[in-house]
């Protein structure tokens, strides 16, 4: 059986890591604070803003939400964003998207402060990604980054596949991966031979979205597997991309899904967050 990568772990030291940081900050006169922007009241929203100020928490960093009702105007939505880029007294900004249909995205996302996109949506900060510049990357692939050093996975010169190709997690996750020197091949809905191409890799990373896509014919001893996917069974259960009771017999070390990347995203956050109050976390 392979070793499980787990996120709780990670979090649990970068959690007491930032707890520190934020309480040197604090003495200096600074309160590291997250503003979380909801329209509506989607359930996975709630769950995600429940996570997320209970990790604040424990970090030592202040959360308010501003939520706004689902047939919220693109006018008072951009009011928002503007005004918590523009107080001082707010270091994150964290935007819960999906939007519903009838909101502009990429006008919201433009709303926030650089400085203060804490998730990495603006312009500023992909353009910052794709030049390895300073900026923040957005949590869930900074996760994924975080879950592979806490786990001592050697990235410098190995093989890695990244399955997925969105702007949350597969791009972003790419990029920081070709940071670390690592080999990286981008695989997506339109590749061939999926299977022969997870195969090459020393470490998989899937973020496709399909619940069960990779399998035993994907995978081949010693791999050390990520899997980002999560999905909700009619059960109840959770489940990620990853088919975990085939593919953890096979591989070196994989994710369980839950309580792995998931459990890291939060702490991140707080993270991006204190390094936005100027803390060096
Ligand atoms: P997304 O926007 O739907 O993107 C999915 C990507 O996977 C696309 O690039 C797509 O390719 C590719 N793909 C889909 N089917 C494929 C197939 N059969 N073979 C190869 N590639 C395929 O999804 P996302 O937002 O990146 O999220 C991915 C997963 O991560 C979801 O399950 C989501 O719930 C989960 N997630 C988890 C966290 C966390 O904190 N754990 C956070 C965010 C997301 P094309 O580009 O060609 O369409």
């Amino acid at each position: 059986m392979s070793d499980l990568l787990r996120g709780a772990s990670a979090a649990r030291a970068l959690t007491e890591r930032l707890a520190a940081e934020s309480a040197a900050l604090r003495a200096r006169g600074f309160m590291p604070t997250l503003a979380i922007v909801r329209v509506g009241e989607r359930d996975d929203d709630l769950a995600y803003e429940r996570a997320a100020r209970q990790r604040a928490a424990q970090c030592g960093v202040a959360a308010r939400t501003v939520a706004l009702p689902g047939d919220a105007t693109q006018e008072a939505l951009l009011h928002a964003l503007t005004a918590l880029s523009g107080d001082a007294r707010v270091h994150g900004i964290l935007l819960l998207r999906p939007l519903p249909a009838h909101l502009d995205d990429a006008a919201a996302c433009a709303a926030i402060a650089p400085e203060k996109d804490v998730d990495g949506v603006t312009r500023a900060s992909m353009a910052a990604l794709y030049a390895g510049e300073a900026g923040f990357a957005p949590c869930t692939a900074a996760a994924c980054l975080a879950l592979l050093r806490h786990g001592g996975v050697p990235l410098d010169g190995s093989r890695v596949v990244v399955v997925g190709r969105s702007g949350v997690v597969g791009r972003p996750a790419a990029l920081l991966l070709l940071r670390e020197n690592a080999t990286v091949t981008v695989a997506h809905s339109h590749t061939r031979a999926l299977s022969e191409v997870c195969r090459e890799a020393d470490v998989l990373l899937v973020a496709a979205g399909r619940a069960g896509l990779i399998g035993a014919a994907h995978v081949r001893p010693g791999q050390v597997v990520v899997d980002v996917g999560i999905h909700a069974a009619p059960d109840g259960s959770l489940c990620g991309d990853v088919k975990f009771d085939e593919v953890a017999p096979i591989v070196g070390a994989i994710t369980p899904v839950p309580g792995g990347v998931g459990a890291l995203t939060t702490a991140i956050l707080c993270q991006h967050v204190i390094q936005a109050a100027g803390g060096s976390a």
